[in-house]
């Protein structure tokens, strides 16, 4: 299941937020794209479509919809941090391309036994991980090949 606009729009209104339209232009750009975006995208994006929407405004919507938790928030390579649209709505962790930015969601991640049993020796209470994974992905590798290729003939 992946949250879409219209579920996210119904979940905000019961839990009390106010729907406003820059918050409803923001759902709709990260709804629209199944790519990372930095805040500064989205507010490129933001401002084409609501031209007096404020960078302090994609902020705090986003603040907003991860705590709600309806984005997902990477830390990136490059210390920057970007968001998408939770896909799926389960617990999941991130494999990234360093190369073109690809997200693949692993929903499988198995670290709930280590979760107990650091919860056993530490004696905390272990209420939750992240977890992120970087690499190429099977298209960027194609593609250095063949670049790797061409350099050899030129
Ligand atoms: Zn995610
Ligand atoms: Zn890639
Ligand atoms: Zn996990």
């Amino acid at each position: 299941m992946v949250y879409q606009y219209k579920d996210i729009l119904a979940e905000l209104r019961s839990e009390g937020y106010k729907i406003t339209p820059h918050r409803r232009t923001i759902i709709h750009i990260l709804e629209q794209t199944e790519n990372l975006m930095t805040p500064h995208e989205i507010f490129e994006r933001a401002s084409s479509l609501s031209p007096n929407i404020s960078l302090v405004t994609i902020y705090r919507t986003l603040d907003m919809l991860e705590k709600a938790g309806f984005i997902c928030r990477l830390n990136m390579d490059s210390g920057h941090t970007a968001y998408l649209l939770r896909r799926p709505r389960s617990h999941h962790h991130h494999l990234i391309c360093t190369s073109c930015g690809l997200v693949v969601n692993i929903g499988d991640c198995g670290l709930e036994e280590m979760e107990k049993s650091i919860a056993e020796n530490t004696r905390f209470t272990v209420s939750g991980h992240t977890l992120e994974m970087t690499g190429i992905c099977p298209e960027c590798r194609r593609n250095n090949q063949k670049s790797g290729g061409e350099l050899k003939y030129s």
